[in-house]
Formats: structure tokens, C-alpha cells, sequence
């Protein structure tokens, strides 16, 4: 795997391309380390790794910058209102949160601990997005005294307890109810949230809880049904199942309006636009799936007797997950059966993808980029599971200790998925722009691990 997966390597070579060559000493070095040593964000991750220690998340900020752009001037129409909503839960972070306000975007909460960050990173309420499928009572509270602009309602039970709360602390807010339109796309089952019998929303053909939470909604005087949300699964790489999905709420809003004589409601399509972890990936570029589920949007109210009045997305993972990188130092190698072990410092305590999901990512050694690969290695951690494994199987140059190894495409559901196991404790956050580096969250140290003991 080569840096020119990540778009930064992109940019790099076109830097040396207009360069002319001095033969100064200088220049050589330069050229020496753009040729074989990663860069993130215009800087050495050597010196990243000096500065800040290993493991590191580190994220390239104009890269999530461009990501966000891209969505938001590309999800956009004549004929309706839409809203970019990132998921937060993909990574959350003040200074990420300010970030993609500062870039127009709103933010998708499903927690009072997600709200809590955004109200500290001063994000606007009215643009909060509140998920989750059971709520508390307290974070529903929580919700109403910030004034999020919406709650994402999930069942009967939480419209009632919202109802209630409402009325009580006098509060106004607006609600989307999620339905399950049964749409299946191809992706991992436990990031499949669209089946018939799954956990989240009420299934598309269980009518009468719907008109159960239309009606409770209608006779509320504080909870106003905004319109319904949709979200059918994570890492999805065809445009097709948003489009299936996309179509079939369209059609669920004409049924509506036909029974009830309602119209005009928004509609939030969800997030889960898939992204590049391993070379055969192809997913469609974040900008270009707004834009064609905008058009297809359009399209599909065009043949219908719908309108909406808002069209809204949430992507998490394809705003932050190629931004991010993970940077290890390679310990101990060892030869088990057929296997070549690499250990690095960290393991699935930050990166509990591969365990959790099979979940497969490309890595190389940082500093022999352009070294031709030598050996088959399994990457594993130091976390005391067998399942440790990071990547099973990486084609790299010949390792030895010391060596910085990256993983590339963290930036999503890494650090927002972290633990303590095994009190390794959570690797530092930097954020890297223009040849500079900032520390955004700092590493975790023992004494922080044991802090809430009392
Ligand atoms: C997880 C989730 C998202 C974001 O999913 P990504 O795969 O990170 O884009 C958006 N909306 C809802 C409701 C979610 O649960």
C-alpha cells in the first residue's frame, strides 16, 4: 500500500513535481523524506511520534475539512431545504465539533454525553440531531433545557416520556420519527440496522404504531412530528441501497399523505456512506453520493404527489475515517507456526474494528514507504485476546523493532470505540494542518485510569 491512498500522498506528489531541483542539501533531505517517510498533514510522523508518543490517532484536518465541503455543497436543492448532520459517534471531539460547525454542518447526538460536548464546543442546538433508542429520562430533559432542534424518536414508550417531559419543563422541540424501511445492503450484519427485526425505529409495515406516535404527536402542543428518519447500515458502498431506501420513504410519505392528508415533512436519509480501508474498496466519493441522492431525491418526488420540505444526511464514518491514522511502534517480532508476528504498542483497545467486525485496514511502515514488500506479518497488539489482531495478513518491507507502522482510514469509530482493557489506557488525538501539529486530546495516563475510583 503506498501513501497515495490517502489523498495527502496526492498532494505531496504534485508538490515535488513543481519543485526544481536545487541539489542543495536541504532538497535532497526533503525529497528523501517525501519519498519514503510518511507525512500526515505536512508533517513527519516521526516527529509525531517523538513529540507525542505511540499509539497516536492522528487526524488531517483539511482533509476532514475538504470531507465536510463536499457534503455540504453537494447536498443541496432548489426545491427543498437540506442539512448535513455529522454522526458523531464516528468521533467526537470538541475541536472536531467546532471544526465541522465552522464548515455548516449540524451534529448528530445519541447520548448526553455527545450532547454534553456539543454544548461545551458551543455548536448550534436548533442543529442537533438527538438519537438513540432509549433515551433517559434525564438526557431527554437534557435535551429539552439545551433546546436541540430535534429528537430522532425511536418507539411509542420514548414519545410518551418526551411528551411528558416537554409538557413539563414547557419546552418546544421538533421530532423525526426513525422508521425501519427493511432495506438491505450489503454490509456487515451487526452494521446492518434495516432488517425487519432489527433494534432501531418502527418497521415500515407496522402501521399502526406509526399512526400510534402520528397521533400522540398530533394532539401534542410541545413536540411537533417534523417528518421521519431512515438509516439502513454503516460502510456502505453502492449508492443503490440509499436509493432503494431513499424511494421506499418516499413512497411510505405518499401513503401518508393519502391517509392522513399530510405533507411536507422532512426527511432525514441517515448516514453510512462506506470508505476506503483496503485497496479492492470503491466507494463513491462522499461529495458525489450527496449530489446523486439530491438528484434522485428530486427525481423520485418529481413522479410522486409528495413534496418534503428538508432533506437531510448524516455521514460519520466518510467524514472523519480517511482523515485519521493510526501510528504504532513495533515491539517484539516473533515466528508462531507459520506466522510472522509484528507486536505493536497498542492493539484492539484502540481499534476494535477488527474484532468487533472482521473489519480489514491497510498498513505500512511509515518509514520505508517506498521499500519493496519482504514478508507476509500479522499485526497484532498487546491486549491479552488471541482475537487481537489488527491485520491479519500486511505485505510489508522487512520490519524490525522501532519501526513506526500506520494503519490507515482510523479516523472512524477508533478512538469513539477505545477502552481501557487491560489499562493500556487511550492514545493521544493530534490533529495536524499546514506542516503544524496540535495535541487535541492527550494520551490517557495511569493515574487518569484510576480517577474515578473512589
Ligand atoms: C451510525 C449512524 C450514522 C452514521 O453512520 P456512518 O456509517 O458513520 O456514516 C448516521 N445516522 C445514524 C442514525 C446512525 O446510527
Amino acid at each position: 500500500m503506498a501513501a497515495g491512498m490517502t489523498g495527502l500522498g496526492k498532494r505531496d506528489k504534485g508538490k515535488s513535481a513543481v519543485r526544481t531541483c536545487s541539489g542543495s542539501k536541504k532538497d535532497e533531505e526533503e525529497k528523501g523524506e517525501e519519498m519514503g517517510v510518511l507525512k500526515i498533514g505536512g508533517v513527519d510522523c516521526r516527529s509525531l511520534a517523538e513529540q507525542f508518543g505511540t499509539p497516536l490517532y492522528v487526524y488531517d484536518e483539511g482533509r476532514i475539512a475538504e470531507q465536510a465541503r463536499a457534503a455540504v455543497e453537494n447536498f443541496r436543492s432548489e426545491k427543498f431545504e437540506t442539512e448535513v448532520a455529522y454522526a458523531s459517534k464516528a468521533f467526537s471531539s470538541k475541536a472536531l465539533f467546532r471544526l465541522l460547525s465552522g464548515e455548516g454542518l449540524g451534529l448528530d447526538v445519541v447520548s448526553g454525553g455527545e450532547l454534553y460536548g456539543a454544548m461545551e464546543a458551543g455548536v448550534d442546538m436548533k442543529r442537533v440531531y438527538f438519537h438513540g433508542n432509549n433515551k433517559s429520562n434525564e438526557e431527554i430533559e437534557m435535551g429539552l433545557e439545551a433546546g436541540v432542534g430535534y429528537f430522532v424518536v425511536d418507539n411509542v414508550m420514548e414519545v410518551d416520556r418526551l411528551v411528558s417531559a416537554a409538557g413539563g419543563a414547557g419546552k418546544k422541540a421538533k421530532a423525526l420519527l426513525r422508521i425501519n424501511p427493511g432495506i438491505s445492503a450489503h454490509t456487515h450484519e451487526y452494521i446492518m440496522t434495516s432488517k425487519p427485526d432489527s433494534k432501531f425505529g418502527i418497521y415500515i409495515e407496522n402501521r399502526a404504531q406509526i399512526e400510534q406516535v402520528m397521533d400522540i404527536l398530533d394532539a401534542d402542543e410541545n413536540i411537533e412530528l417534523a417528518g421521519f428518519h431512515s438509516h439502513i447500515g454503516s460502510q456502505i458502498v453502492e449508492a443503490e441501497s440509499f436509493e432503494k431506501a431513499l424511494g421506499t420513504m418516499i413512497g411510505f410519505l405518499a401513503d401518508i399523505k393519502a391517509s392522513r392528508g399530510v405533507d411536507g415533512f422532512e426527511l432525514s436519509i441517515g448516514g453510512g456512506f462506506g470508505i476506503k480501508y483496503v485497496e479492492e474498496d470503491r466507494p463513491v466519493p462522499l461529495g458525489q453520493m450527496c449530489a446523486s441522492l439530491v438528484r434522485y431525491a428530486e427525481e423520485a418526488l418529481e413522479k410522486s404527489d409528495v413534496t418534503i420540505s428538508k432533506l437531510i444526511t448524516e455521514p460519520g464514518r466518510a467524514v472523519v475515517g480517511e482523515a485519521g491514522y493510526t501510528l504504532y511502534t513495533i515491539g517484539d517480532m516473533k515466528k508462531s507456526g507459520d506466522k510472522n508476528y509484528i507486536f505493536v504498542d497498542g492493539g484492539m483497545s484502540d481499534n476494535i474494528r477488527p474484532a468487533l467486525y472482521s473489519a480489514e485496514y491497510t498498513c505500512a511502515l511509515a518509514e520505508k514507504l517506498t521499500e519493496k514488500p519482504a514478508a507476509s506479518y500479522c499485526i497484532a497488539g498487546k491486549n491479552c485476546e488471541s482475537g487481537d489482531v489488527l491485520i491479519a495478513d500486511a505485505k510489508l518491507p522487512e520490519a524490525k523493532t522501532g519501526d513506526l507502522l500506520v494503519v490507515y482510514s482510523t479516523g472512524a469509530y477508533g478512538y469513539s470505540m477505545a477502552s481501557n482493557y487491560n489499562r493500556l489506557g487511550r492514545p493521544a488525538v493530534v490533529f495536524v494542518r499546514d506542516g503544524k501539529a496540535r495535541l487535541v486530546i492527550r494520551r490517557e495516563t495511569y493515574a487518569d485510569q484510576y480517577s474515578l475510583e473512589v
